[in-house]
């Protein structure tokens, strides 16, 4: 109820009736479908009063009842109340280094169309946004949807894109203004290893959890924090950039200015150098996380900081990296023998489970949440 405003106008009993609906709407766009026993937790509504609105609600089309997809425990099947999926759609785009993914959903929370489509990113503006418009596009007439309802689109973009240099900045301002020209709905723009992050929280390995740290290994290092299920992106833009925490002070400089980065150590390219191995060879031997142990432990040191410093408990690892077989768990002793004890008892390292597309799909994380200025700080 906190977010819940009381509009002006009309009788007093009628503006609470109608901050209620809103609160309501509020709560099935970021939660997706839910019982109406957990409507009235979410809410804080009584029961005479959600069971009154879900009433009204239905009868004037805005929310479906339906069977839940959970089998019952016992007695007779659970219904749950979602918000109508037909009324509008919300898109997650990532432009990854080597493709772009769209995830269309509705505000139902169901995936209703999905494409990825090889892509090199060194390319100008123009063909980065011609790539992502025509993605978009596809993915509607592929699937027979329609433009008219498109609601909010996500853009999950690479760290360095996303204004760490001027060149960025122009990109994405030009990304955005002819994304917006082509769809009519202005973007929002996200970095793909924090849209991972949300995703997680709500379709992956992380379902059911509301605070994590989300650590992405692969060409680059990086990282999400979710607190209370939102997603923290810092006044400047930069919360969760683990990659960037040095770890020596006799490291290399890094491309950021710092010296002996995360990212110089445990980025793909740096562990096989390191360990002289090809990239390949690497991801696919057997004693991995005997071959980078030392490096690791030096990620766990990062993240163990962060788990004390932000009271958390769940590590979700991904990219190439965090989901092979054996990291998670040594991350997990790396970290069992430095944090303090009320940690140890338990943190829990997982791998993520989402795999390709996991940014795009956290951009309809984000886009359902009404966008980076709803879930962020
Ligand atoms: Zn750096």
């Amino acid at each position: 109820m906190s977010d819940a405003r009381v509009p002006s106008g009309g009788s007093p009993l009628r503006r609470f009736r109608i901050a209620h609906e809103r609160e309501l709407i509020r709560v099935l766009r970021v939660r997706g479908p839910l019982t109406r026993q957990e409507l009235i937790d979410e809410t804080g509504l009584s029961r005479t009063t959600l069971y009154a609105i879900i009433g009204e609600l239905l009868e004037a089309g805005a929310i479906v009842e339906s069977p839940s997809r959970e089998a019952p425990r016992r007695g007779r099947p659970v219904s749950v109340i979602s918000l109508d999926p037909r009324s509008s759609s919300v898109v997650g785009v990532e432009i990854g280094r080597t493709h772009i993914g769209v995830v269309v959903a509705n505000l139902a929370h169901e995936v209703i169309a999905s494409v990825s489509q090889a892509f090199e990113l060194e390319r100008t503006a123009d063909e980065i946004a011609r790539g992502a418009i025509d993605a978009v596009h596809d993915a509607f007439t592929e699937n027979g949807l329609s433009f008219g309802r498109l609601d909010a689109i996500v853009i999950g973009i690479p760290l360095f894109f996303g204004g760490t240099s001027e060149g960025g900045e122009e990109l994405q301002a030009d990304l955005g203004e002819r994304i917006g020209q082509a769809f009519g709905v202005q973007p929002v723009f996200e970095n793909n290893a924090r849209l991972v992050a949300l995703a997680e929280m709500q379709f992956g390995s992380a379902a059911g959890v509301d605070d994590l740290l989300y650590v992405h290994l692969d060409e680059g290092v990086g990282g999400g924090i979710v607190l209370g299920r939102r997603l923290i992106v810092g006044p400047h833009g930069r919360a969760g950039e683990l990659g960037h925490v040095s770890v020596s002070a006799e490291g290399p400089v890094c491309w950021c200015g710092g010296r002996g980065c995360l990212e110089r150590y445990l980025a793909l390219s740096e562990l096989s150098e390191r360990t002289g191995f090809p990239i390949a060879d690497l991801l696919g031997a057997p004693d991995l996380a005997d071959r980078i142990d030392e490096q690791i432990g030096l990620l766990a040191r990062v993240v163990a900081g962060q788990l004390s410093a932000l009271d958390l408990r769940v590590v979700i690892l991904g990219g190439v990296l965090g989901n092979v077989d054996g990291v998670a768990a040594r991350v997990a002793d790396h970290l069992a023998s430095i944090v303090p004890a009320y940690i140890r008892e338990s943190v829990e390292v997982r791998a993520a489970s989402l795999g390709a597309l996991g940014s795009a799909r956290g951009g309809i994380v984000l886009s359902l949440a009404g966008g980076a200025s709803a879930v962020t700080d």
